[in-house]
Protein backbone atom coordinates (compact mmCIF):
# COMPACT_ATOMS: atom_id res chain seq x y z
CA UNK A 1 0.00 0.00 0.00
CA UNK A 2 3.08 2.20 0.91
CA UNK A 3 5.49 2.72 -2.38
CA UNK A 4 8.45 3.46 0.27
CA UNK A 5 8.14 2.27 3.80
CA UNK A 6 7.00 4.61 6.43
CA UNK A 7 10.26 3.17 8.71
CA UNK A 8 12.51 4.59 5.17
CA UNK A 9 10.64 8.25 5.43
CA UNK A 10 11.58 10.62 7.84
CA UNK A 11 9.85 11.06 10.57
CA UNK A 12 9.01 14.35 12.37
CA UNK A 13 6.51 15.10 15.24
CA UNK A 14 3.45 17.53 15.06
CA UNK A 15 1.70 18.44 17.49
CA UNK A 16 -1.53 16.61 15.51
CA UNK A 17 0.83 13.59 15.08
CA UNK A 18 1.57 13.88 19.17
CA UNK A 19 -1.95 13.97 20.05
CA UNK A 20 -3.33 11.21 17.86
CA UNK A 21 -0.67 9.21 19.16
CA UNK A 22 -1.77 9.74 22.79
CA UNK A 23 -5.29 9.62 22.44
CA UNK A 24 -4.67 6.00 20.25
CA UNK A 25 -1.13 4.65 19.41
CA UNK A 26 -2.66 2.79 16.94
CA UNK A 27 -4.53 5.64 15.35
CA UNK A 28 -1.55 7.72 14.89
CA UNK A 29 0.39 4.61 12.75
CA UNK A 30 -3.29 4.22 10.69
CA UNK A 31 -2.63 7.85 9.96
CA UNK A 32 0.81 7.30 8.22
CA UNK A 33 -0.23 4.56 6.11
CA UNK A 34 -1.40 6.58 3.18
CA UNK A 35 -4.84 5.47 3.38
CA UNK A 36 -7.16 7.28 2.12
CA UNK A 37 -7.68 10.91 3.83
CA UNK A 38 -10.95 12.36 4.33
CA UNK A 39 -11.69 15.62 4.45
CA UNK A 40 -14.70 18.12 5.71
CA UNK A 41 -16.35 21.67 5.18
CA UNK A 42 -14.99 22.68 8.95
CA UNK A 43 -11.64 21.85 7.60
CA UNK A 44 -12.14 23.40 4.44
CA UNK A 45 -13.55 26.43 6.15
CA UNK A 46 -10.26 26.51 8.60
CA UNK A 47 -7.92 26.74 6.12
CA UNK A 48 -9.60 29.32 4.13
CA UNK A 49 -9.24 31.88 7.07
CA UNK A 50 -6.46 31.19 8.44
CA UNK A 51 -4.94 31.22 4.67
CA UNK A 52 -6.50 35.37 4.43
CA UNK A 53 -5.48 36.50 7.55
CA UNK A 54 -1.89 35.97 6.33
CA UNK A 55 -2.88 37.21 2.84
CA UNK A 56 -4.05 40.61 4.70
CA UNK A 57 -0.66 40.12 7.08
CA UNK A 58 1.46 40.32 3.80
CA UNK A 59 -1.14 42.38 1.73
CA UNK A 60 1.20 44.94 -0.39
CA UNK A 61 -0.33 48.70 0.84
CA UNK A 62 3.32 50.51 -0.30
CA UNK A 63 0.98 52.56 -2.95
CA UNK A 64 -1.73 52.91 -1.04
CA UNK A 65 -3.25 56.45 0.59
CA UNK A 66 -3.14 55.73 4.81
CA UNK A 67 -5.67 57.98 5.21
CA UNK A 68 -8.47 55.75 3.39
CA UNK A 69 -10.80 53.82 4.83
CA UNK A 70 -13.70 51.46 3.54
CA UNK A 71 -10.83 49.04 1.60
CA UNK A 72 -10.65 46.36 3.86
CA UNK A 73 -14.00 44.64 4.12
CA UNK A 74 -14.32 44.48 0.20
CA UNK A 75 -9.97 43.76 0.26
CA UNK A 76 -10.68 40.87 3.12
CA UNK A 77 -13.78 39.05 0.87
CA UNK A 78 -11.89 39.27 -2.38
CA UNK A 79 -8.88 37.32 -0.86
CA UNK A 80 -11.27 34.89 1.26
CA UNK A 81 -12.74 34.30 -2.02
CA UNK A 82 -9.63 33.51 -3.67
CA UNK A 83 -8.75 31.16 -0.67
CA UNK A 84 -12.34 29.65 -0.68
CA UNK A 85 -11.90 28.87 -4.37
CA UNK A 86 -8.54 26.82 -4.01
CA UNK A 87 -9.91 25.15 -0.82
CA UNK A 88 -13.20 23.97 -3.42
CA UNK A 89 -10.69 22.52 -5.82
CA UNK A 90 -8.19 20.66 -2.77
CA UNK A 91 -11.64 19.33 -0.99
CA UNK A 92 -12.87 17.79 -4.20
CA UNK A 93 -9.03 16.05 -4.77
CA UNK A 94 -9.35 14.63 -1.31
CA UNK A 95 -10.59 11.12 -1.80
CA UNK A 96 -12.87 11.36 0.75
CA UNK A 97 -15.30 14.29 1.27
CA UNK A 98 -18.52 14.89 1.52
CA UNK A 99 -20.90 17.40 -0.24
CA UNK A 100 -19.17 20.97 -0.65
CA UNK A 101 -21.50 23.63 1.48
CA UNK A 102 -21.20 26.68 -0.97
CA UNK A 103 -23.62 28.75 1.53
CA UNK A 104 -21.04 28.23 4.72
CA UNK A 105 -18.92 31.01 2.62
CA UNK A 106 -20.94 33.38 5.07
CA UNK A 107 -19.79 31.44 7.92
CA UNK A 108 -15.97 31.69 6.86
CA UNK A 109 -16.58 35.38 6.43
CA UNK A 110 -18.24 35.91 10.23
CA UNK A 111 -15.01 33.76 11.08
CA UNK A 112 -12.09 35.97 9.71
CA UNK A 113 -14.48 39.29 11.30
CA UNK A 114 -13.80 37.34 14.34
CA UNK A 115 -10.19 36.88 13.86
CA UNK A 116 -9.50 40.34 12.52
CA UNK A 117 -11.73 42.09 15.77
CA UNK A 118 -8.27 39.64 17.96
CA UNK A 119 -5.98 41.56 16.07
CA UNK A 120 -8.02 45.01 16.30
CA UNK A 121 -8.06 44.62 20.00
CA UNK A 122 -4.49 43.77 20.30
CA UNK A 123 -3.71 46.92 18.27
CA UNK A 124 -5.87 48.15 21.22
CA UNK A 125 -8.68 48.79 19.16
CA UNK A 126 -11.70 47.27 20.74
CA UNK A 127 -14.42 46.17 18.52
CA UNK A 128 -14.87 47.94 15.69
CA UNK A 129 -16.48 47.82 11.87
CA UNK A 130 -13.48 46.81 9.38
CA UNK A 131 -14.68 49.51 7.15
CA UNK A 132 -13.07 52.39 9.16
CA UNK A 133 -9.80 50.84 9.50
CA UNK A 134 -7.68 52.82 7.45
CA UNK A 135 -4.24 51.69 5.54
CA UNK A 136 -2.34 53.40 7.81
CA UNK A 137 -3.99 51.57 10.83
CA UNK A 138 -3.91 48.03 9.19
CA UNK A 139 -0.14 49.26 8.08
CA UNK A 140 0.52 49.28 11.95
CA UNK A 141 -0.79 45.74 12.16
CA UNK A 142 1.02 44.49 9.75
CA UNK A 143 3.89 46.05 11.59
CA UNK A 144 2.98 44.52 14.53
CA UNK A 145 3.32 40.68 13.30
CA UNK A 146 6.44 39.48 13.04
CA UNK A 147 5.68 35.75 11.16
CA UNK A 148 2.57 34.98 9.62
CA UNK A 149 2.31 30.36 9.12
CA UNK A 150 6.23 30.13 10.28
CA UNK A 151 7.54 26.71 10.78
CA UNK A 152 9.40 25.92 13.75
CA UNK A 153 11.68 23.28 13.98
CA UNK A 154 13.92 21.65 16.77
CA UNK A 155 17.51 22.22 15.76
CA UNK A 156 18.03 18.12 15.89
CA UNK A 157 14.75 17.84 13.12
CA UNK A 158 12.51 15.83 15.32
CA UNK A 159 10.13 18.00 16.52
CA UNK A 160 8.10 21.04 14.45
CA UNK A 161 4.91 23.31 14.09
CA UNK A 162 3.24 25.77 12.46
CA UNK A 163 2.32 28.92 14.23
CA UNK A 164 -0.05 30.92 13.13
CA UNK A 165 1.59 34.25 14.15
CA UNK A 166 3.70 35.69 16.00
CA UNK A 167 2.90 39.10 17.40
CA UNK A 168 5.35 41.69 18.95
CA UNK A 169 4.45 43.47 22.41
CA UNK A 170 5.85 46.92 21.97
CA UNK A 171 5.98 49.76 25.17
CA UNK A 172 4.95 53.24 23.89
CA UNK A 173 8.61 54.45 22.93
CA UNK A 174 8.18 51.24 19.97
CA UNK A 175 10.35 48.70 22.13
CA UNK A 176 9.82 44.94 22.08
CA UNK A 177 8.39 44.38 25.47
CA UNK A 178 6.86 40.58 24.48
CA UNK A 179 6.50 38.32 21.94
CA UNK A 180 3.13 36.46 21.36
CA UNK A 181 2.61 33.02 20.09
CA UNK A 182 -0.91 33.21 18.23
CA UNK A 183 -2.67 30.16 17.39
CA UNK A 184 -6.11 30.77 15.34
CA UNK A 185 -8.96 28.66 16.32
CA UNK A 186 -11.91 27.92 14.02
CA UNK A 187 -13.73 25.44 15.93
CA UNK A 188 -15.75 25.64 19.07
CA UNK A 189 -14.23 27.62 21.77
CA UNK A 190 -13.62 26.25 25.16
CA UNK A 191 -16.31 27.30 28.08
CA UNK A 192 -13.37 28.63 30.46
CA UNK A 193 -9.74 27.29 29.59
CA UNK A 194 -7.97 25.84 26.58
CA UNK A 195 -8.39 22.59 25.86
CA UNK A 196 -5.24 20.23 26.88
CA UNK A 197 -4.43 19.22 23.80
CA UNK A 198 -4.46 23.01 22.57
CA UNK A 199 -2.60 24.24 25.41
CA UNK A 200 0.17 21.25 24.71
CA UNK A 201 0.05 22.63 20.92
CA UNK A 202 0.39 26.16 22.05
CA UNK A 203 3.35 25.11 24.66
CA UNK A 204 5.59 22.97 22.22
CA UNK A 205 5.06 25.99 19.70
CA UNK A 206 6.40 28.43 23.06
CA UNK A 207 9.04 26.18 23.50
CA UNK A 208 10.50 25.55 20.21
CA UNK A 209 10.85 29.37 19.63
CA UNK A 210 12.60 29.55 22.79
CA UNK A 211 15.02 27.43 22.05
CA UNK A 212 15.71 28.83 18.85
CA UNK A 213 16.09 32.27 19.52
CA UNK A 214 18.06 33.11 22.73
CA UNK A 215 17.94 35.77 24.44
CA UNK A 216 14.01 36.34 23.41
CA UNK A 217 11.89 38.39 25.01
CA UNK A 218 8.91 37.34 27.40
CA UNK A 219 6.76 35.08 25.26
CA UNK A 220 3.05 34.48 25.99
CA UNK A 221 0.98 32.26 24.18
CA UNK A 222 -2.48 32.30 22.99
CA UNK A 223 -5.16 30.82 21.22
CA UNK A 224 -7.64 33.07 19.44
CA UNK A 225 -10.56 31.76 18.85
CA UNK A 226 -12.48 33.34 15.82
CA UNK A 227 -15.95 32.15 16.25
CA UNK A 228 -16.03 34.55 20.08
CA UNK A 229 -13.07 36.88 19.65
CA UNK A 230 -11.92 35.69 22.46
CA UNK A 231 -8.18 35.05 23.66
CA UNK A 232 -7.47 32.31 25.82
CA UNK A 233 -3.82 31.86 27.40
CA UNK A 234 -1.73 28.67 27.43
CA UNK A 235 0.24 28.17 30.33
CA UNK A 236 2.19 25.40 31.89
CA UNK A 237 6.01 23.47 32.49
CA UNK A 238 7.87 22.96 29.32
CA UNK A 239 6.96 20.30 26.85
CA UNK A 240 9.97 19.63 24.84
CA UNK A 241 11.56 16.75 27.43
CA UNK A 242 7.74 15.16 26.72
CA UNK A 243 8.02 15.55 23.10
CA UNK A 244 11.09 14.36 22.73
CA UNK A 245 10.43 11.45 24.86
CA UNK A 246 6.94 10.87 22.85
CA UNK A 247 8.79 11.23 19.64
CA UNK A 248 10.99 7.90 20.54
CA UNK A 249 8.02 6.33 21.46
CA UNK A 250 6.18 6.89 17.79
CA UNK A 251 9.32 5.94 16.06
CA UNK A 252 8.07 4.13 12.49
CA UNK A 253 7.22 0.69 12.92
CA UNK A 254 5.96 -2.40 10.22
CA UNK A 255 3.32 -3.39 12.71
CA UNK A 256 0.63 -1.37 13.97
CA UNK A 257 0.98 0.06 17.41
CA UNK A 258 -1.62 -0.81 20.04
CA UNK A 259 -5.29 0.42 19.60
CA UNK A 260 -6.78 2.01 22.75
CA UNK A 261 -10.23 2.51 21.99
CA UNK A 262 -12.32 4.70 23.98
CA UNK A 263 -15.23 6.66 23.60
CA UNK A 264 -13.37 9.73 23.22
CA UNK A 265 -10.44 8.75 21.21
CA UNK A 266 -12.81 7.08 18.43
CA UNK A 267 -15.74 9.04 18.66
CA UNK A 268 -13.86 10.89 15.00
CA UNK A 269 -11.71 8.53 14.48
CA UNK A 270 -11.58 8.39 10.36
CA UNK A 271 -9.63 5.12 10.57
CA UNK A 272 -11.91 2.95 11.65
CA UNK A 273 -12.29 1.16 8.45
CA UNK A 274 -9.00 -0.38 8.95
CA UNK A 275 -9.34 -1.01 12.72
CA UNK A 276 -10.43 -4.18 14.02
CA UNK A 277 -10.04 -3.06 17.89
CA UNK A 278 -13.16 -0.32 18.21
CA UNK A 279 -15.71 -3.14 16.95
CA UNK A 280 -14.43 -5.58 19.40
CA UNK A 281 -14.38 -3.56 21.80
CA UNK A 282 -17.99 -2.20 21.41
CA UNK A 283 -18.84 -6.07 21.16
CA UNK A 284 -17.06 -6.91 24.59
CA UNK A 285 -18.72 -3.97 26.52
CA UNK A 286 -15.73 -1.81 26.90
CA UNK A 287 -16.75 1.23 24.57
CA UNK A 288 -20.17 2.07 25.10
CA UNK A 289 -22.65 2.75 22.17
CA UNK A 290 -24.87 6.25 22.34
CA UNK A 291 -26.60 8.26 20.61
CA UNK A 292 -28.63 7.83 17.23
CA UNK A 293 -25.30 8.08 14.80
CA UNK A 294 -23.36 4.63 15.08
CA UNK A 295 -20.88 2.97 13.39
CA UNK A 296 -21.61 -0.05 11.81
CA UNK A 297 -20.57 -2.83 9.54
CA UNK A 298 -22.86 -4.21 7.52
CA UNK A 299 -23.06 -7.03 4.34
CA UNK A 300 -25.15 -5.16 1.59
CA UNK A 301 -27.92 -7.85 0.77
CA UNK A 302 -29.87 -5.53 -2.02
CA UNK A 303 -30.01 -2.40 -3.19
CA UNK A 304 -32.94 -0.70 -5.61
CA UNK A 305 -33.78 2.41 -6.94
CA UNK A 306 -30.72 3.28 -8.62
CA UNK A 307 -28.68 3.24 -4.76
CA UNK A 308 -31.74 5.11 -2.79
CA UNK A 309 -32.53 2.10 -1.04
CA UNK A 310 -30.48 -0.56 0.24
CA UNK A 311 -30.94 -3.53 2.72
CA UNK A 312 -27.88 -4.52 4.97
CA UNK A 313 -27.38 -7.00 7.67
CA UNK A 314 -25.28 -6.06 10.52
CA UNK A 315 -21.96 -7.67 11.04
CA UNK A 316 -20.88 -9.10 14.45
CA UNK A 317 -16.57 -8.99 14.85
CA UNK A 318 -15.80 -13.40 15.78
CA UNK A 319 -12.07 -12.33 16.54
CA UNK A 320 -9.62 -9.36 17.17
CA UNK A 321 -8.18 -9.18 13.84
CA UNK A 322 -11.99 -7.81 12.46
CA UNK A 323 -13.35 -11.34 10.90
CA UNK A 324 -16.80 -10.43 10.79
CA UNK A 325 -20.35 -13.03 10.48
CA UNK A 326 -24.01 -11.87 9.98
CA UNK A 327 -26.00 -11.49 12.88
CA UNK A 328 -29.35 -12.34 11.57
CA UNK A 329 -30.28 -8.63 11.96
CA UNK A 330 -31.60 -6.49 8.83
CA UNK A 331 -32.04 -3.41 8.15
CA UNK A 332 -33.80 -0.70 5.61
CA UNK A 333 -31.25 1.53 4.81
CA UNK A 334 -32.56 5.24 2.70
CA UNK A 335 -29.16 6.20 1.03
CA UNK A 336 -28.61 9.94 -0.33
CA UNK A 337 -26.00 12.26 -1.34
CA UNK A 338 -22.41 11.49 -0.96
CA UNK A 339 -22.95 8.29 0.83
CA UNK A 340 -24.99 7.06 -2.44
CA UNK A 341 -22.51 7.90 -4.92
CA UNK A 342 -19.82 6.12 -2.39
CA UNK A 343 -21.96 2.96 -2.06
CA UNK A 344 -22.61 2.99 -5.52
CA UNK A 345 -19.09 3.32 -6.57
CA UNK A 346 -18.22 0.30 -3.94
CA UNK A 347 -20.65 -2.09 -5.49
CA UNK A 348 -19.92 -0.77 -9.23
CA UNK A 349 -16.11 -2.06 -8.50
CA UNK A 350 -17.01 -5.21 -7.61
CA UNK A 351 -16.98 -4.63 -3.81
CA UNK A 352 -18.75 -8.21 -2.26
CA UNK A 353 -17.21 -7.61 1.05
CA UNK A 354 -18.20 -6.36 4.43
CA UNK A 355 -18.73 -2.39 4.45
CA UNK A 356 -18.72 0.28 7.21
CA UNK A 357 -21.16 2.96 7.37
CA UNK A 358 -19.36 5.58 10.02
CA UNK A 359 -21.94 7.84 11.37
CA UNK A 360 -25.46 6.48 10.14
CA UNK A 361 -28.15 7.40 11.71
CA UNK A 362 -30.10 3.98 13.08
CA UNK A 363 -32.70 6.27 14.91
CA UNK A 364 -36.02 5.69 13.00
CA UNK A 365 -37.58 2.92 11.64
CA UNK A 366 -34.92 2.79 8.45
CA UNK A 367 -31.29 3.96 8.78
CA UNK A 368 -30.56 7.03 7.07
CA UNK A 369 -27.10 7.58 5.28
CA UNK A 370 -26.43 10.93 3.77
CA UNK A 371 -24.17 13.40 3.04
CA UNK A 372 -22.15 13.17 6.48
CA UNK A 373 -21.28 9.47 6.40
CA UNK A 374 -18.36 7.40 5.24
CA UNK A 375 -19.12 4.48 2.98
CA UNK A 376 -15.52 2.33 2.99
CA UNK A 377 -14.65 -1.18 1.88
CA UNK A 378 -14.42 -3.35 5.40
CA UNK A 379 -10.61 -3.76 5.40
CA UNK A 380 -9.07 -4.18 8.67
CA UNK A 381 -5.79 -4.51 9.31
CA UNK A 382 -4.61 -6.68 11.96
CA UNK A 383 -1.89 -6.79 14.26
CA UNK A 384 0.62 -8.77 12.03
CA UNK A 385 0.52 -5.62 9.92
CA UNK A 386 -0.72 -7.80 6.88
CA UNK A 387 -2.48 -5.01 4.61
CA UNK A 388 -5.85 -6.23 3.09
CA UNK A 389 -5.67 -6.41 -0.53
CA UNK A 390 -6.98 -4.08 -2.52
S1 LIG B 1 -11.11 3.41 15.86
FE1 LIG B 1 -10.55 3.79 18.00
S2 LIG B 1 -9.19 2.08 18.50
FE2 LIG B 1 -9.29 2.19 16.28
S3 LIG B 1 -7.58 3.47 15.63
FE3 LIG B 1 -9.35 4.78 15.83
S4 LIG B 1 -9.19 5.57 17.91
FE4 LIG B 1 -7.88 3.79 17.84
Amino acid sequence: MTNIPWKDRGFTLSPSSWNNFESCPRKFWLSRQRLPRKTGMPAAIGTAVHDTVEDLCNLDLLDRDGEETGWLPRTAKQLLRKQWEEERESFFNTPRHPAWKEDEFEKAQKLLIGALNIMFSKAGRKSVALATISVDEWRAIQEMVLAAEGTLRSTCGRLMGRLDLLIAERDESGETIGWIVADLKTGRAPEDELYDTVSRQLRLYRDLLAENNPGHPPITTEGWYALNSKVYVAEGPNVLEDAFAAWEKMRPTETPLPATPSADACAFCEWKAWCPSWIWARAHGELEVEGVFRDEVVQVVRIEDDGAVALVERMNPVDVEGNVVESGQRFGVVVRGYARESLRELLDMGWEGPVLFGSVNVGGSSWQLGDWCDVLPWKPIPDSGELPAD
